[in-house]
C-alpha cells in the first residue's frame, strides 16, 4: 500500500496541528522534512518515541515541531506511522504537509487511516464506524454509546452468532457428505433449538437500535400550538438565542425556523412552526401549510398550550391533528395563574409538562418526559448494539434467514434447503463485521469519515 499523509487536526487555527503519515515509507518521508535537534537520526527512531526538531521544505525552515514515531504493527493503522505536531496555524501545517507530499507520500483520502486500520485487522467494521461516532459525538450519552461499540460489544455478539452458525453448517456438511461414517446425526429439533439461540442474540442486537439512533441523531420535533401560546418563546428558551420573532401580535411566526438544540442528553431537531389555526391571511396561510407538513413528518410533537386561559376551539382542532404521533403537551405560562382545565388535557395526552418558557422554569421536566416517551435510560443506552442503518440491515437480513430456516425445519423441509438459509444468515453476519464485505461497502463506510482520520 502506498504511503499517505494528511492533516489530522481540524481545518482551523488552533494551539497544535498534527500531520499524520502512514505506510511503508512514512518514516523516510518524515525524515526528509524533519531535522531533529539531537544527533539521533529519524530513520533510527524506535516506535513510541518522540524527537524535537524543525520542519523544512527543502532548505526553507517552516516551524519547530515534535515528531512521534510508531512502528508497524504497533500503530493506529498497523503500518509505520509518523506524526508531526507543529504550531496550529493553517498555513504552516499545510506547508509541512505539502513538503511531505513532495517526498514520497500521497494525499490521504477521507477516513483512509481508519480504513487501513480495518484492512490491517486492527479494527472490525463496526468498531471503525464507532470511531466516526466518537468523533461526531456531541454529548456524554453519544460518547458512551460509541465507546461501548468500539469496545466491540456488537462485534463479540455477532461473532458468537457467526461461530454457532458455522458449527451448524459444519455439522450439516459432515452429515450430508459422510452419512455412513461416524458423524453424529443432525436432528431438526436440535437445529431449531440452536437457531433459536442465534435468533434471540440477533434480536437483542437490534432491540435498542431506535433508542441509539435517537441519542446519536436526535429526535425531529415540531413545536405546535395556536398563536400566542408561547411557541417561539419556548423555542428560543431551548435554543438559547433569539432566532424566532417573539411578539404578542397573533401570527408573527410565518416561516419555519429549524435548529438542533440539546435538552440535557437529548438532541431535538426542532422546527418552530407558524401557529396552526384557521386563517384568512394568505402569507400566514403558507406558514400554516408548512406547519401541518412538519407536524406530519416529525417524530415528536411538542404541543404548546397557554395555561393562563381555558382550552379554545383552536386548541382542540390542533389536538385532533396530532393523531397517533408521539406527543407531549406543554402547558406554558406557569408563572401566571392557571386557568386551563388539567383534566381535559389528560384525555388527550399521556405526557404533560407545566413550565414557563419566559422564566425558563420547568424545562428540565420536558427532557424527562421526552426520555420517557422514547424509553431512553441508562440501561438502554448501555445495551445499544447496532450503530447505523448498514449494521441494522445486516442484522435484519441475518435474522430473516434464521427465521426462515427455523420455519423450514418446522415444516420438515430438506436439510439442503435449510443449509442454504443458514449460509445466508452467516454471510449477512460476516458483512456486518466486515470479514466478508465488498469493496464498495468498505469505500462507502469510510467515505463518511473526515480526511486525517
Ligand atoms: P407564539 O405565537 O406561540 O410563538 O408565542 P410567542 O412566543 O410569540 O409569545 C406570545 C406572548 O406570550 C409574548 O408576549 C410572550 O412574551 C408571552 N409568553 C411566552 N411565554 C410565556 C410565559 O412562560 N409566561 C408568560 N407570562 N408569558 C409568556
Amino acid at each position: 500500500m502506498s504511503t499517505v499523509a494528511a492533516i489530522s487536526t481540524p481545518n482551523a487555527a488552533g494551539g497544535i496541528a498534527v500531520i499524520r503519515i502512514s505506510g511503508e515509507n512514512a518514516i523516510n518521508a518524515a525524515a526528509s522534512v524533519f531535522r531533529p535537534f539531537g544527533s539521533k537520526k529519524v530513520t533510527e527512531m524506535e516506535g513510541y518515541t518522540c524527537a524535537y526538531g524543525t520542519a523544512y521544505d527543502g532548505d526553507e525552515r517552516l516551524d519547530d515541531c515534535i515528531l512521534t514515531v510508531f512502528r508497524a504493527p504497533h500503530s493506529y493503522t498497523g503500518e509505520d506511522t509518523a506524526e508531526i505536531s507543529c504550531h496550529g496555524g493553517l498555513y504552516v501545517s499545510k506547508r509541512i504537509l505539502r513538503a511531505i507530499l513532495k517526498n514520497g507520500a500521497d494525499n490521504a483520502e477521507a477516513g483512509e487511516f481508519t480504513k487501513r486500520a480495518f484492512l490491517n485487522g486492527k479494527l472490525d467494521l463496526t468498531q471503525a464506524e464507532a470511531v466516526m461516532d466518537i468523533i461526531s459525538a456531541r454529548g456524554e450519552q453519544e460518547l458512551k454509546m460509541a465507546e461501548s461499540l468500539r469496545e466491540g460489544a456488537a462485534f463479540k455478539k455477532a461473532e458468537r452468532c457467526s461461530d454457532k452458525l458455522m458449527k451448524m453448517l459444519g455439522d450439516l456438511a459432515a452429515w450430508a457428505d459422510y452419512p455412513d461414517e461416524d458423524t453424529p446425526e443432525v436432528k431438526p429439533e436440535n437445529l431449531i433449538a440452536e437457531l433459536q439461540v442465534v435468533r434471540d442474540e440477533l434480536q437483542s442486537l437490534i432491540a435498542n437500535y431506535d433508542c441509539g439512533r435517537i441519542v446519536r441523531e436526535g429526535v425531529s420535533a415540531a413545536i405546535i400550538g395556536r398563536p400566542n401560546v408561547g411557541k417561539s418563546t419556548l423555542f428560543n428558551c431551548l435554543s438559547g438565542c433569539e432566532r424566532s420573532i417573539v411578539t404578542d401580535i397573533a401570527g408573527t411566526t410565518r416561516d419555519v425556523v429549524e435548529e438542533s438544540v440539546k435538552l440535557g442528553d437529548i438532541t431535538l431537531r426542532l422546527s418552530d412552526t407558524a401557529g396552526i389555526r384557521e386563517t384568512d391571511d394568505i402569507i400566514e396561510g403558507i406558514g400554516v401549510d408548512i406547519a401541518e407538513k412538519i407536524l406530519k413528518s416529525s417524530e415528536l410533537v411538542i404541543a404548546v398550550f397557554d395555561g393562563s386561559c381555558p382550552l379554545t376551539a383552536d386548541d382542540l382542532k390542533l389536538i385532533n391533528k396530532i393523531d397517533n404521533k408521539k406527543s407531549v403537551a406543554v402547558v406554558n405560562k406557569s408563572d401566571v395563574g392557571q386557568e386551563l382545565d388539567e383534566k381535559q388535557l389528560t384525555e388527550y395526552f399521556k405526557h404533560i409538562v407545566y413550565l414557563s418558557a419566559k422564566e425558563n422554569t420547568g424545562v428540565d421536566l420536558l427532557e424527562r418526559e421526552i426520555k420517557d416517551i422514547f424509553e431512553i435510560n441508562e440501561q438502554t443506552i448501555n445495551n445499544v448494539s447496532a450503530a447505523n442503518e448498514r449494521q441494522k440491515m445486516c442484522i435484519e437480513n441475518a435474522l430473516r434467514s434464521v427465521n426462515e430456516a427455523i420455519e423450514a425445519l418446522s415444516c420438515g423441509e430438506l436439510l439442503d434447503a435449510v443449509n442454504v438459509l443458514i449460509d445466508e444468515a452467516e454471510q449477512s453476519i460476516l458483512s456486518l463485521t466486515g470479514k466478508k464485505v465488498t469493496n464498495e461497502v468498505v469505500d462507502e463506510v469510510f467515505s463518511r469519515f473526515c480526511v486525517g482520520k
